[in-house]
């Protein structure tokens, strides 16, 4: 999709740190991360959200590289994976989108 920030970065057309890559996915480094390890999941085909009909084999290909990740980043201790969607959730970028936070006690504020 034009002007969407993360098809670009899927595109490798703006460059990011990229932890785990296949013909489906791209995970890569959270520009303002929230947490020690902060890392973005995404499809490389453009899905606005989690409900926008995303294909089975394109949600177990997002687990797959959350898996990639967490053993890329030696998150031993636990994980947290985040979808935001829509605005009460404070979705930013309009490009389905899971994050993985972790490396450091994440709380209980949030679930
Ligand atoms: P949201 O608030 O939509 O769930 O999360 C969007 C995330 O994308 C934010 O954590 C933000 O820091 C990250 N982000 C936005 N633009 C870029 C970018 O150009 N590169 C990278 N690596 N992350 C980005
Ligand atoms: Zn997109």
């Amino acid at each position: 999709m034009e002007d969407c920030i993360f098809c670009k970065i899927a595109a490798h057309e703006i460059p990011s740190t990229v932890v785990y890559e296949d013909d489906q996915v791209i995970a890569f480094d959270d520009l303002n991360p929230q947490a020690p390890v902060h890392a973005l999941v995404i499809p490389k085909e453009h899905y606005a959200n989690i409900c926008d009909g995303v294909p089975g084999e394109t949600l177990a290909a997002m687990a797959h590289a959350v898996d990639e990740v967490v053993r890329a980043k030696g998150l031993t201790g636990g994980f947290r994976v985040i979808t935001n969607t829509g605005a009460d959730a404070g979705q930013t970028v309009m490009h389905f989108h899971m994050h993985v936070l972790g490396g450091c006690d994440l709380g209980e504020d949030l679930i």
